[in-house]
């Protein structure tokens, strides 16, 4: 009998783990990996002044190719739950379409990848004909420093190694099959601090008002894009982000403005050119007045999988199953694919991202069933 991908979902979406609690999710998967004949390894990981928080690793086979499927257990909180149609941890099926935290984002793509591996053991004899590996952290939600980055880091350090990784993140933005996620851009963050010299509005010849300064620095640093953008990549774009000089008087110049900003940036420049870049164009809007960037540390750089042929394997199985050619993106916030790719070659495909986060989060059960045949596919290609 074919494993069902909604009944998986709809279990666990009624385990309540918004971070860090793992809320009975991880267990839940471990006993279906186990009952399969997958070795299952629990991992707590800790770190000063944060939550522990716990993660998971099955590995089935001990050849190669190791396909891993990676993504997280763990779901943001659902806000006001009187807001809700069905109730967040309820697992409700209303008219086809299950609801509930997590359902996108993304316990609906943990069932459906669970099922799809299943699946395929019960077609192959039980053992695939390498590895197939899940990968899946109860830290991603929040400030993810215990959970995939320490897991791939454990794992390396116990001999695993990794061909492939799908990640289960919601790729699509309208329908199944719109997207494949094959990077994403860096993330740098950064605050432009102006000093001059606070005095009284009327004798603007005895202060040094930062406020006009951090305004030419601000133009210059947004007047032209960073960069074209490149094969896989749109342009670099860096935004203000927040404005301020603290001043409750209307007569008094300021001592000091500071301006944030964020940076999504792509591969045409590493990190510190980039770096070097921005501070270049702030002095040149300074025009040699004092000014200084502080700089956030990142760990989100830019990346890309080249595509070839892992990309078109997966490829092909999306539009054979939904009939659409997935667009082949780089676009959206960073993801846990940033670490994993430093281990394998990764993308991201999962279910549709329109209500993830939001109130009355939930995915038609046809999704969570085509899904499944997409990942049954892929597998059945990738070992074949
Ligand atoms: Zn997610």
């Amino acid at each position: 009998m074919a494993a069902d991908p909604v009944a998986f979902a709809r279990d666990l979406l009624r385990c309540p783990s918004v971070t860090p609690a793992e809320g009975g999710a991880l267990s839940y998967l471990a006993d279906r990996l186990k009952s399969a004949g997958f070795a299952v390894e629990r991992v707590t990981f800790s770190e000063p002044g944060t939550d522990d928080v716990e993660n998971l690793y099955a590995r089935i086979g001990t050849g190669r190719p190791n396909l891993v499927f990676a993504g997280h257990t763990d779901v943001v909180a659902p806000g006001d739950e009187a807001r809700w149609t069905h109730g967040p941890f309820a697992g409700d099926i209303d008219n086809g379409v299950l609801y509930g935290r997590g359902a996108v984002d993304m316990k609906g793509a943990i069932a459906c990848q669970l099922a799809a591996a299943l699946d395929h053991l019960a077609a192959n004899g039980g053992r695939p004909k390498g590895s197939i590996s899940f990968l899946i952290t109860g830290d991603e939600e929040s400030i993810a420093v215990n959970g995939t980055v320490k897991l791939l880091a454990w794992a390396a350090a116990r001999g695993e190694a990794f061909d492939h990784c799908i990640l289960g993140e919601p790729s699509n933005h309208d329908d199944l099959g719109d997207m494949i996620k094959i990077g994403r851009r860096g993330s740098l963050n950064g605050t432009l601090i102006v000093e001059g010299r606070q005095g009284h509005v009327a004798y603007p010849n005895l202060a040094d008002n930062p406020v006009r300064r951090i305004v030419a620095i601000m133009s210059a640093m947004m007047a032209e894009p960073l960069d074209s953008g490149s094969a896989h990549f749109d342009p670099s774009n860096l935004e203000f982000t927040s404005v301020d000089v603290g001043n409750k008087t209307v007569n008094v110049i300021p001592a000091e403005a500071r301006g944030r900003f964020n940076i999504r940036f792509n591969d045409v420049r590493s990190r510190d050119a980039l770096k070097a870049e921005v501070e270049a164009r702030a002095h040149a809007g300074a025009g040699g007045g004092r000014f200084r960037i502080d700089w956030e540390p990142s760990n989100a750089d830019a990346f890309v999988t080249t595509p070839g042929p892992f990309v078109e394997l997966v490829a092909d199985a999306v539009a054979e199953v939904t009939g659409r050619r997935p667009k082949l993106s780089t676009t959206g916030g960073t993801s846990d694919a940033r670490f994993i790719r430093n281990y394998c070659p990764v993308l991201e495909f999962g279910l549709v991202n329109r209500t993830m986060h939001g109130i009355d989060e939930r995915v038609a059960t046809a999704d969570l069933v085509a899904l499944t045949a997409i990942y049954r596919r892929i597998l059945d290609r990738y070992f074949a």
